[in-house]
């Protein structure tokens, strides 16, 4: 098998009129969320999928059993004996193709997205559109898996690195990005010649369903045995859990809270197997005095409310010097006063619901808490109600002016809340920006170049990511992108990140016919 890949384009479907993609998986009653390949199944709890947009009903998706699980691992580990002695550029070949399909799907599936979690339809054809160029990347790394040459210091010696595949990968996604984050890995992990195991959010398992369904064709086309690309959509914390003991899975990429970081980390740290650990951002913008306001303005508006303040790196803490805090605040606030809040998939709308009627209560919760420390509401952060609104969902976005000790301000809630604090100097802005527990995204608004080095030096932002006039989210997958500290440390998508998902193997190759020793040892027996 494998041996039957080939380049060109894949079959392109023929178009289904009058019925969307959701509608096709949705149509087939109750959806399988376990697969290795081709046919879903599923015997475990059913999770009835309801949009976020109205309530309404989307499908009932059957979540793996630990029996489902284990035999999508055995498939996984099957193919991957398979996978790995496939050509890296044959591989890339293969990514080449599913992104083709992605581009022919790219409204389709961000329609599952959208009514599946809430984006506006922008941004979740922006996510499918990550995908698309994730896959353009890795096609490229297919031929750049490159090891080094290092001299040796024996005669007729030769040192080298290469790198080989490393296993079965689990990957484990958070709700808020369900396609892009899945693709940061797979895609790599393909070329790399891993195979992937799926847990998706059990609050977005229609749209895994959905790109597993537009994906797989392509693996059989090309004469792969299943077991390659994998789905376990859990319910409650059973398959996670089982993934993350499962000494088959050498590395597990698992991206959403801090809290689940941490049980990740432990229980695959007692393995001694690896993690990629992408989780909670608590953003800063500084907007120094020497800034474009109205850049900045444009700027942390979007970041404060993009997917409804729901991505890891939407700005949460904005920093403004005293002497502008008052202009600034007011010209956010008129900006958030034109935004159009509603139907995700409707044009013009900024901003859709929240993903559930908890993540509602949590934001009201840590409205209450702000006021309690002494914070104030200077805009928005109601909940919505009348018509579409009565979903219980929507929320007017929040500006809130606060303090930078306040405790509330040193946690994330995955809500549209943005706090407003004033600075006097620099330092202290700097100070600031460091003095939560995350360590994901900042930005820095100025046109002062002093400053900017500042904050990017060693001395600067202790952010994984750190950028300058541009705001907190957004990065392309060029970069490798991941944070620091209770962020988690990972790194994913561009760059070297695809290191992780390979094993390391050090060459010594002695083409003398004599035997010296490293350091000089003599051995001589006899
Ligand atoms: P979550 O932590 O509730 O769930 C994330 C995933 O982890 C889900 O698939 C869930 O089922 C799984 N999970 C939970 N406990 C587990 C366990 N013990 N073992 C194995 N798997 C487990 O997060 P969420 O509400 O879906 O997403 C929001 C969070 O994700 C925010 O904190 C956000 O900042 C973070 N996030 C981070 C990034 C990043 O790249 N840094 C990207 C997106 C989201």
């Amino acid at each position: 098998m494998g041996g039957g890949i080939q380049d060109g384009q894949p079959n392109r479907p023929l178009p289904q009129a009058g019925s969307s993609l959701i509608e096709r998986i949705a149509g087939e009653g109750e959806v399988g969320g376990a697969g290795s390949g081709s046919e879903t199944w599923g015997h475990g709890a059913p999770l009835r999928r309801q949009s976020p947009i109205d309530l309404r009903p989307l499908a009932v998706v059957r979540s793996a059993s630990t029996q489902d699980y284990r035999e999508i691992v055995d498939q996984a580990a099957a193919a991957f004996s398979v996978w790995r002695m496939v050509p890296a550029p044959k591989r890339g070949e293969v990514v080449r193709q599913i992104g083709t399909v992605l581009r022919w799907h790219k409204r389709d599936l961000a329609e599952v997205v959208s009514r599946e979690v809430g984006k506006v339809r922008a941004e979740a054809e922006g996510e499918i559109q990550e995908m698309i160029d994730m896959a353009d990347f890795a096609v490229g790394l297919s031929r750049m898996l490159y090891g080094i040459t290092m001299p040796s210091e024996r005669p007729g010696h030769r040192i080298y690195e290469q790198w080989h595949p490393l296993g079965p990968v689990g990957v484990i996604t958070a709700f808020n990005f369900p396609l892009a984050v899945w693709s940061w890995n797979a895609f790599v992990a393909l070329v790399c010649g891993d195979t992937v195991i799926w847990k998706p959010s059990s609050k977005a398992t229609l749209s895994a369903v959905a790109a597993m369904k537009l994906i797989w064709p392509v693996l059989k086309s090309n004469d792969l045995p299943d077991g390659i690309l994998n789905l376990v959509v859990g319910s409650g914390p059973s398959i996670g859990e089982a993934m993350i003991h499962d000494r088959r899975i050498p590395l597990v990429s698992a991206t959403g809270s801090v809290r689940m970081g941490r049980q990740v980390a432990t229980a695959v740290g007692a393995r001694l197997g690896r993690t990629i650990l992408e989780l909670g951002g608590n953003n800063a913008a500084i907007v120094s005095p020497s800034a474009d306001l109205d850049l900045a303005v444009r700027a942390v508006g979007f970041g404060a409310i993009g997917t409804a303040g729901q991505r890891c790196t939407t700005i949460r803490r904005v920093l403004v010097h005293a002497d502008s805090f008052d202009g600034f605040c007011a010209s956010l606030i008129r900006s958030y006063q034109e935004l159009h809040i509603g139907n995700p998939l409707e044009d013009g709308v900024h901003m859709g619901p929240l993903i559930d009627a908890e993540a509602v209560n949590a934001m009201q919760a840590a409205l209450q808490q702000l006021k309690d420390q002494g914070g104030r509401i200077i805009y928005g952060g109601k909940v919505l109600s009348g018509g579409l609104f009565d979903a219980g969902t929507y929320v007017t976005p929040c500006i809130a002016e606060a303090r930078a000790d306040m405790p509330i301000v040193h946690e994330e809630t995955f809500a549209p809340i943005l706090y407003a604090i004033r600075f006097r100097t620099m330092e202290e802005a700097m100070a600031n920006l460091n003095a939560v527990p995350q360590g994901l995204s900042s930005a820095i608004f100025t046109n002062h170049l002093v400053e900017a080095e500042t904050f990017l030096s060693a001395g600067g932002s202790d952010c994984g990511i750190a950028n300058v006039n541009t705001g907190t989210s957004g990065a392309e997958i060029g970069g490798a992108f991941g944070g620091e500290k209770d962020s988690g440390g990972g790194r994913e998508a561009g760059s070297d990140a695809w290191k992780a998902y390979m094993r390391r193997q050090t060459v010594t190759v002695n083409w003398s016919r004599k035997l010296p020793l490293a350091q000089g040892i003599e051995f001589k027996v006899g």
